[in-house]
């Protein structure tokens, strides 16, 4: 799949990510703790550039390996 780079939308669902880290109020993604295993889904260019919304944080904490099924590097 194509990961799209930018900082609005999330890169694994192309949702709003609702980041406000540039904006005058803190983020909430400052406060959620991102497994470093969900960002290593993201091609290296990406990591720390895109929000990840929270709904996919919570998918990957529910079911990581339902998330990966779905939004992992296909494997072969
Ligand atoms: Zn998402």
């Amino acid at each position: 799949m194509a990961f799209n780079n930018s900082k609005t939308l999330c890169p694994f669902c192309n949702g709003v990510n609702k980041c406000s880290a540039e904006s005058e109020s803190a983020c909430w993604c400052f406060e959620v703790q991102i497994p470093k295993s969900l960002t290593a889904l993201l091609p290296i260019g990406l990591i720390d550039k895109s929000c990840i919304c929270l709904a996919c944080i919570n998918a990957f904490k529910e079911n990581e390996h339902l998330f990966k099924e779905k939004y992992g590097p296909k494997q072969n």
